[in-house]
C-alpha cells in the first residue's frame, strides 16, 4: 500500500496498542536544528475514537499543561481520527520523559475545573467542549498506562 510519503500511512493501526507514545519522525532544518515529533495515542485505533467534544477540551488542556513541564514545545495537536494527539518539540526526549509529562498532564486533567480559553475570543468552536469527555478519556488513557 502507498503511503505517499507520510509516516503515519506507513504505521499498520492494526498491530499497534494504545495507548502508548512513540517516535513518529526526526527532522533537521537547513540551521541544524532539530525537530521530534511523537505520536502520543489514546485509544485502539478502529475500535475506539474520542468524541469531538472531549478531544477539543482534552486540546485546550494538554497545551497548557505540556508547556508547564516542557520549554521546547512546538504544538500538541489532535490527530483527525481522533485516536490521539501528535506532539512536536525542538530537540529530543525519550519516550518515557515524554510519557512521563503525559501522565502529569492527564492527571492535572482530571483536577480541572475550567477549559482555559473556551470563549469566543480565544477559540474557534468554543461551544464544542466537553470537560466530562475529557477527564473520562483522561482517565481511561491513564488506566491503560497502569497509572491510575
Ligand atoms: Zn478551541
Amino acid at each position: 500500500m502507498d503511503s505517499y510519503g507520510v509516516e503515519s500511512f506507513s504505521l499498520d493501526h492494526t498491530k499497534v496498542k494504545a495507548p502508548y507514545v512513540r517516535i513518529a519522525g526526526k527532522y533537521t532544518g537547513v540551521a541544524g536544528d532539530t525537530i521530534t515529533k511523537y505520536d502520543l495515542r489514546f485509544t485502539q485505533p478502529n475500535y475506539n475514537a474520542i468524541p469531538t467534544s472531549a478531544m477539543h477540551t482534552l486540546e485546550h488542556l494538554l497545551a497548557v499543561y505540556f508547556r508547564e513541564d516542557l520549554d521546547n514545545i512546538i504544538d500538541i495537536s489532535p490527530m483527525g481520527c481522533r485516536t490521539g494527539f501528535y506532539l512536536l518539540c525542538f530537540g529530543e526526549l525519550s519516550t518515557s520523559k515524554v510519557q512521563d509529562v503525559l501522565i502529569r498532564s492527564l492527571k492535572k486533567v482530571i483536577e480541572t475545573q475550567d477549559v482555559p480559553a473556551a470563549n469566543e475570543r480565544q477559540c474557534g468552536n468554543y461551544r464544542d467542549h466537553s470537560l466530562f469527555g475529557a477527564k473520562a478519556y483522561a482517565m481511561l488513557v491513564l488506566e491503560g498506562f497502569n497509572v491510575l
